[in-house]
């Protein structure tokens, strides 16, 4: 069994896959061109944007876009406390300093309630993260940022197509960003990322900025960041399947939660009031984690702690001094957390095993 299996997904778009490739090679179309303007294309089309650009990865578009929006040194960036630490290092690379709040307890997002309280004259923006497929309480989000004359990043990163409210997520926030890592909703051969906005000022300088500041004049410093034409030729071939991947991702996440409902102290995944979840992971909690985790492993059941520690607790962050009590949701669910296999690929057997292994593993435990 896999945690998530590639090969499958692979397999399933063969011969064209390795058609493209051979293709790229032929035309030596290795960075931009045509393959990378069609993505652009495309991904702006699907998620209903008006301008996409590419980047060379997840982390380098959060990065671009907190320097297209202006942040800087003596600024604040509030972000929540459960993340991949992408969402905080950029805050920190663009010269801001991070800002943490805590998380809901049901949805694992950043809690809205706790923003308010964390804005200084300091604050500039905001970073919601769509963690793990969820998408965060971005009516609420967007009010206080409104209110409060700040800008919103949307980490989209494990969300792609995921929707609030019949809005699909990155169409409230001034940018959202996206990884196309190999594991995500949508995932490259390699590293790939995007950013998406409305804002022509922020497509402008982000275009500008991932390419060394200009081609023929530079006007401005800037990084290198480019999505490799074979990437985006691969993407393009996948993309027209998400929509379908997203579904059966739901479809495996409903069986899930009539296979475990019912389990000792285990919390299956809520979703949001409104939200369209797209299941990059499926989380469940229990204070046997560990013990649960480990009879999993004994049993060839793979599964990852998305992740072992709230952000603010990692040692990068010791300067900030943070204590268990300033997230105590955040803090509480690294210890809880479990993230079991999912994937469109995934049988209904295997989901079977999974189910049955917990179901083992509660009854000898109670
Ligand atoms: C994967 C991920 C990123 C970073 O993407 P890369 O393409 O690996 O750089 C950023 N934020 C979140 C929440 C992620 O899950």
């Amino acid at each position: 069994m896999h945690f998530v299996d590639l090969k499958a997904q692979h397999d399933s778009l063969q011969p064209l896959l390795g058609q493209e490739i051979q293709r790229v090679i032929d035309t030596s179309s290795f960075i931009r061109g045509a393959d990378v303007d069609a993505f652009e294309t495309n991904f702006a089309a699907l998620t209903g944007s008006a301008h996409c650009v590419s980047v060379a990865n997840g982390t380098d578009a959060l990065y671009v876009a907190l320097r297209a929006l202006g942040a800087g040194p003596g600024d604040e960036v509030i972000t929540t406390a459960h993340s991949w630490i992408s969402t905080s290092e950029t805050i920190t690379q663009s010269g801001a300093r991070v800002v943490f709040t805590d998380t809901e307890d049901a949805y694992f997002c950043l809690d809205p309630d706790q923003i308010e309280s964390k804005i200084t004259e300091k604050t500039r923006g905001i970073i919601a993260v769509h963690l793990y497929g969820q998408p965060a309480a971005m009516d609420r989000v967007k009010a206080i940022a409104d209110k409060h004359n700040l800008w919103i990043i949307e980490d989209s990163a494990q969300a792609h197509l995921a929707a609030l409210d019949g809005t699909m997520i990155g169409r409230f926030g001034d940018v959202a960003t996206y990884s196309f890592y190999p594991g995500k909703n949508l995932g490259a051969m390699g590293d790939a990322g995007c950013l998406t906005t409305d804002r022509a000022d922020i497509a402008e300088f982000a275009t500008l900025f991932a390419r060394h500041g200009g081609k023929n004049n530079h006007q401005m410093e800037g990084i290198c960041s480019r999505m490799d034409g074979l990437q985006a030729a691969l993407l393009n071939v996948k993309m027209p399947q998400l929509p379908a991947w997203n579904a059966t991702r739901r479809e495996a996440a409903a069986r899930y939660d009539s296979l475990l409902s019912g389990l000792g102290d285990l919390t299956l995944p809520a979703v949001r009031p409104g939200a369209t979840h797209v299941y990059h992971l499926y989380v469940i909690r229990t204070a046997q984690r560990d013990a649960l985790r480990s009879f999993l492993t004994e049993r060839h059941i793979p599964t990852v702690v998305n992740y072992p520690r709230a952000l603010p607790f990692y040692s990068a962050y010791d300067y900030l001094g943070h204590r268990p009590e300033d997230f105590p949701i955040a803090h509480a669910h690294a210890s809880q957390i479990l993230s079991l296999p999912l994937h469109p690929f995934i049988a209904e057997a295997e989901q079977h095993e999974v189910t049955n292994t917990i179901r083992a593993f509660f009854a000898a435990n109670i």
